[in-house]
């Protein structure tokens, strides 16, 4: 196996600066969004995660895997226990995850498990999604929790740059 140190490429998108007026979904995407930019320029896949309660962002993160050396370090594990710590609470019914990438199972399992209200994904991934991609982890027939699954907010802006990351990897 070669080994290659090459220099990462700083993100070539810009991060959005969405009005306060209207925190809506899209407002709150686009926050996941910059987060996923944050991950790029920290060498990680760019997946961004915001969690809001109500009108607030409680928790906001990026994917840490390479940097944390964890696996478990995607950025929606990291932003739900941001959330938890904040709402003091491991419940999490009254709070939405926005994240640029559909979560795969384990973080598809963390939505359940922290019992959280609504998850909205951008980008569809058939391969190792867990919210209806690859798999329902949200409509397990006896769970007696399903989070509410929206997607597609973002979704051509969220996949441009996933692509684009992977197209550089592959260089
Ligand atoms: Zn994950």
């Amino acid at each position: 196996m070669k080994f290659t140190m090459q220099k990462p490429i700083s993100c070539p998108f810009q991060k959005l600066f969405p009005s306060q007026l209207e925190k809506d979904d899209l407002f709150f995407m686009q926050l996941a969004y910059n987060e996923a930019i944050n991950a790029w320029n920290a060498d990680e896949v760019p997946v961004g995660a915001v969690i809001a309660r109500g009108d607030e962002v409680i928790a906001s993160s990026f994917n840490q895997t390479r940097r944390q050396t964890d696996p478990s370090a995607h950025a929606e594990m990291i932003a739900i226990t941001m959330a938890a710590k904040s709402v003091g609470d491991w419940r999490l019914n009254e709070c939405r995850l926005y994240v640029t990438k559909e979560p795969c199972p384990m973080c598809s399992g963390a939505t359940v498990m922290a019992r959280l209200g609504e998850v909205h994904y951008a980008v569809e991934d058939p391969k190792m999604g867990g919210l209806g991609g690859a798999a329902s982890l949200h409509t397990l027939p006896f769970s007696n929790h399903k989070p509410k699954v929206f997607r597609k907010t973002m979704e051509l802006e969220c996949k441009e740059m996933l692509q684009a990351f992977f197209q550089l990897q592959r260089k």
